[in-house]
């Protein structure tokens, strides 16, 4: 139950998850966000509409996912670390997460991390290939992660576990 637990279950995600062929075309925004709250900061980030206006400030995100194009500016903007971009096209073998990250230190470009699921446990490892972490991000660093197809559906988060691989 999303509401005891804050994880999603396999019904939540079905109703916000781009679709089969969506994803084969390349990188696009997965919003897991549930509650009604008096929050849009992500529809406003969005320079191409991707994420529609909200015609109540409760209302839930919608997203057009043929505008998007994962560019992650949602990702930064979300106070609620609820938005994750997922390219299933990264290579035969991987796919690329772009995970919110607020944790200091940053992990090292190159690092081997934990990748963690939804309820935090450790379910593989993934490569960083990049860190983006600009003043206009306010802190919210955005991780570009590759990790095996197997695991992209269900990393959402990553723990840097040797001090060799903080930044
Ligand atoms: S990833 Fe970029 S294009 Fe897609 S919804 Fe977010 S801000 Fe818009
Ligand atoms: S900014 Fe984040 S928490 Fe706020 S409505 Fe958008 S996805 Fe939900």
């Amino acid at each position: 139950m999303l509401k005891n637990t804050g994880i999603p279950t396999r019904d939540d995600l079905k109703q916000i998850y781009p679709s089969a062929e969506r994803l084969a075309q390349g990188p696009v925004a997965i919003i897991e966000c549930f509650q009604r709250i008096p929050c849009n900061p992500c529809a406003t980030a969005c320079r191409r509409g991707a994420i529609l206006p909200f015609e109540d400030i409760n209302n839930r995100p919608q997203l057009a996912a043929e505008r998007c194009n994962g560019c992650a500016l949602c990702v930064a903007s979300c106070p609620g670390l609820a938005i994750f971009v997922l390219d299933m096209t990264y290579d035969d073998d991987n796919a690329l997460l772009k995970i919110p990250y607020e944790f200091l230190p940053l992990p090292k470009v190159g690092a081997t991390v934990a990748a963690l699921n939804r309820a935090g446990e450790k379910i593989g490892t993934g490569t960083v290939i990049q860190v983006q972490n600009p003043p206009v991000f306010d802190r919210t660093a955005i991780i570009h992660l590759v990790v095996t197809k197997d695991l992209a559906h269900e990393v959402r988060n990553i723990m840097v576990e040797d001090e060799a691989n903080e930044a």
